[in-house]
């Protein structure tokens, strides 16, 4: 028979590994919350048509990478529904919103979500079918400030903290203004105008995305078009006003708090919902798949779903490439050893290791515990790759209340009283 594996493009985390994920998610948890952000649950799935309007038909997630199924009705009063595992977090984050009315406040909703989502791309070293973002929205009525740069540059502002804190270093910060929902129909015209000469002499992609998604152009990374795309109209010329006034004080925003980064003409993104600032972070340790993160604004989401007037901006970090960047950072992640490790000396004592490890447990320590048919040299070995310590536990220990303690660094053994050994095995910097 076959063995049955992991389906390609998934893949199975296991410790050590997942204690780097849970650090990762437990510092993005406790960055958000001095920001004043609440935590929202989503569905892993949700009804095709989300994405087909919020995403947009023409993007390469809608056209060709959703996990989509028709699901049967079950009863006469069922209706059979196309249903897609989410691509992505922030069209079911502004469904939610609409759906509870959570603009009715007047305030302003401050949302984050960690959780896995699912595209069919093509798996490569930091791009997987089942992958893992960590993401934020800020979204309210107008009346509640959704539309100020203020909300752009401090949600930037957090994004590099929240770096900082995890260790990563060397990353940059790339952003780009692809102006309101109408500057970008004027711009889209300039660019395919420029494109009807330009395309037919680009690579395939390029020629099909002149006509489906022209803006997606210049996205290409196939050297030979690099010229051309740098000669085509640039979004920044075509910005109106306000845009524009809306992009230098996010500018001047994060100039104020020091956070550095580069302005990239050419950052468009992947969804059609953005408008007005888009960012990504990079990382050159990743590769190919160079984007940490990114996100951008979306004034006019709320609204292609069927929403009231709700601006909002956001932002969904690949975890995946965060582990990728820390574990290329420090090496090898090490596994976290136990306080001690408890050796019942003989089948007999089993109980008592299992009443010792207990106690100890309840302490708050860390505890593995062996087997009473182990030989010695046996538990001795196993005690030495899980913990820091061995506490030998025979029936003289269990009578005498002093137990056999050997630390596997230093070499030492003691003697320690039962009642202090929970502090004894305490490690010094916890
Ligand atoms: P997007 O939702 O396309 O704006 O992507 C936001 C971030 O999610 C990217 O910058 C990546 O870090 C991450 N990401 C997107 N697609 C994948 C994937 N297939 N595998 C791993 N990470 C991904």
């Amino acid at each position: 028979m076959n063995t049955l594996k992991a389906v390609r493009g998934t893949r199975d985390l296991l410790p050590p590994e997942t204690e780097l994920w849970n650090r990762i998610e437990a510092t993005a948890r406790s960055v958000f919350g001095r920001y004043n952000f609440g935590e929202i649950r989503t569905p892993i799935f949700e009804d095709t048509q989300l994405f087909a309007r919020g995403v947009g038909e023409e993007t390469d997630i809608v056209s060709k990478e959703m996990y989509t199924w028709e699901d049967r009705a079950r009863a006469q009063s069922e209706k059979a529904q196309s249903l897609t595992l989410r691509p992505e977090n922030t069209a079911g984050a502004v469904r939610a919103y609409i759906e509870h009315q959570l603009g009715e406040s007047g305030m302003l909703q401050k949302l984050y979500y960690i959780g896995p989502q699912f595209r069919r791309e093509r798996p490569q070293k930091g791009r997987y079918r089942q992958f893992y973002q960590i993401g934020a929205e800020v979204i309210g009525p107008p009346s509640a400030g959704s539309e100020s740069p203020l909300r752009d540059a401090e949600l930037l502002e957090m994004l590099a903290g929240l770096l900082d804190e995890l260790g990563i270093t060397g990353w940059k910060l790339l952003i780009n203004s692809v102006g309101s929902s109408t500057d970008r129909p004027r711009y889209i015209a300039a660019l395919k105008e420029a494109l009807k000469d330009l395309a037919p002499t680009m690579c395939v992609d390029c020629q099909r995305r002149a006509e489906t998604n022209p803006l997606r152009v210049l996205d290409c990374k196939v050297p030979e078009d690099q010229p051309k795309i740098e000669s085509l109209p640039r979004i920044a010329d075509y910005l109106d006003e306000a845009s524009q006034a809306h992009f230098a004080a996010v500018r001047a925003a994060l100039d104020a708090c020091g956070v550095e980064y580069e302005i990239s003409h050419r950052l468009v993104r992947g969804l059609d919902y953005y408008t007005r600032t888009t960012f990504e972070f990079q990382h050159g340790g990743l590769g190919a798949q160079n984007a940490l993160l990114g996100g951008g604004r979306y004034d006019g989401l709320s609204e292609m779903i069927g929403g009231p007037k709700a601006p909002g901006i956001g932002f969904a970090i690949g975890a995946d490439r965060l582990v990728l960047t820390l574990e290329a950072q420090a090496g090898q992640v090490v596994p976290t050893l136990a306080d001690a490790y408890i050796a019942p000396l003989g089948d007999a004592r089993n109980p008592d290791a299992l009443v010792l490890a207990r106690e100890l447990r309840r302490a708050g320590l860390r505890i593995d515990v062996g087997d009473g048919s182990f030989r010695i040299k046996k538990s001795f070995e196993t005690g030495n790759k899980l913990a820091r310590n061995i506490v030998l536990l025979g029936e003289d220990e269990v009578q005498s209340g002093m137990l056999t303690v050997k630390n596997f660094a230093s070499g030492e053994q003691t003697k320690i009283a039962r009642e202090q050994l929970a502090s004894a095995l305490t490690a010094p910097h916890e």
